[in-house]
C-alpha cells in the first residue's frame, strides 16, 4: 500500500501503460482519476478498475479540457499527490513526406500535452507531489528510421523533467521520467505502422533488437511508475528510469 490515501491523476489511463498504472495505483491504495478521449474505453477502464476511480473525458491538447480534469478531480478527491502525464500516440513517416498535420498531432499530444498537463495541474498539486512523465527509452539516444518528430517530442519530454524539477523546487514537487521500450499495448497495432510495413512486421523487427528478445508488459512499466510516484523515489529529481529490456543501454549480442 505505497500510495494509501493518495490522489493520483493519469492521462491516458484508459489503455495500455496508463491503465496498468491505474490498476497498480488502486492496488496500492490510491484514489485515481483517469483521462482520455474515448468515452467508451474510459467507462470500460473505470468499470474494470473498481476502487475509488473517476473517469474524465478530454484531449490533452485542449487547455480547457485539462482545466476541467483538474477542477473535477479536485472536487471529488482534493489535492493531487501524483500526476502521470502518459497520454500519447505513435505515428511515423519519412522526413520527405511527414505532413504538417502529423507534425502538429505528434508534437501537440506528446510535447504540448505533457507540458500543459503539468502547468494546468499546478494549482491543484500538493507541495511535495510527484510528477511522472512518460518518455520513450531510446528517443534521445539513437536515431531510428521515420521517427523524427515522435523521438524529438519524447526528447523534449525528457528535457522537461529537468527544467520543471528546478522551477518547482520551492514547492518540493519532483518531476521524473519513466521511459518504456517497446511494450505490448494497443498503441502498436493501432498506430505503429510505417509506410510499406504493417505494425506487426515493425514490432517483430524491433523485438529482434531488444537484448532481452521480448517486448515489455505494461505491468512492468507500471511498477516503475509506482516507484517514481511514491516516496520510495524521494531522492530522484529530473531523473529517467528506463524500462526497456536493455534496448538503449546494452550492445545487442547478436
Ligand atoms: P495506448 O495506445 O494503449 O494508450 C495511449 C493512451 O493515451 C490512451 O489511453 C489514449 O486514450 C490516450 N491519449 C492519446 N491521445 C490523447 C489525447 N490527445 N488526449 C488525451 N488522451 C490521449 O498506448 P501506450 O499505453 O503504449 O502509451 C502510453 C505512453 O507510453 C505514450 O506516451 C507512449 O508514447 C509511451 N510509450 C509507449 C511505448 C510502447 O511500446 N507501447 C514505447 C515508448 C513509449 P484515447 O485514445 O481515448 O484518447
Amino acid at each position: 500500500m505505497r500510495l494509501k490515501g493518495k490522489v493520483a491523476v493519469i492521462t491516458g489511463g484508459n489503455s495500455g501503460i496508463g491503465l496498468a498504472t491505474a490498476k497498480e495505483f488502486v492496488a496500492n491504495g490510491a484514489k485515481v482519476a483517469i483521462f482520455g478521449r474515448s468515452q467508451k474505453t474510459l467507462q470500460q477502464a473505470a468499470d474494470a478498475l473498481g476502487g475509488d476511480v473517476m473517469a474524465i473525458q478530454g484531449d490533452v491538447r485542449k487547455l480547457a479540457d485539462l482545466d476541467r480534469l483538474f477542477v473535477e478531480s479536485n472536487k471529488r478527491f482534493g489535492q493531487i499527490d501524483v500526476l502521470v502525464a502518459n497520454a500519447g500516440i505513435a505515428k511515423f513517416a519519412p522526413v520527405e513526406t511527414l505532413s504538417e498535420a502529423l507534425f502538429d498531432e505528434l508534437s501537440g499530444i506528446l510535447f504540448k500535452g505533457a507540458f500543459f498537463t503539468v502547468q494546468r495541474a499546478l494549482p491543484y498539486l500538493r507541495d511535495g507531489a510527484s510528477v511522472v512523465l512518460i518518455g520513450a527509452s531510446d528517443a534521445d539516444k539513437q536515431g531510428r528510421m521515420m521517427t523524427s518528430i515522435y523521438t524529438a517530442a519524447k526528447s523534449a519530454v525528457r528535457a522537461l523533467a529537468r527544467s520543471l524539477s528546478v522551477e518547482l523546487l520551492p514547492r518540493r514537487i519532483r518531476v521524473n521520467v519513466v521511459s518504456p521500450g517497446m511494450t505490448d499495448t494497443p498503441i502498436i497495432t493501432r498506430e505503429g505502422g510505417m509506410p510499406g510495413m504493417t505494425p506487426e512486421e515493425i514490432a517483430a523487427l524491433i523485438t529482434k533488437t531488444i537484448p532481452l528478445k521480448r517486448r515489455g508488459r505494461p505491468e512492468e512499466v507500471a511498477k516503475a511508475v509506482l516507484f517514481m510516484a511514491s516516496d520510495d523515489s524521494s531522492y530522484c529529481l529530473g531523473a529517467e528510469l528506463m524500462v526497456e529490456g536493455g534496448l538503449s543501454q546494452l550492445v545487442n549480442p547478436v
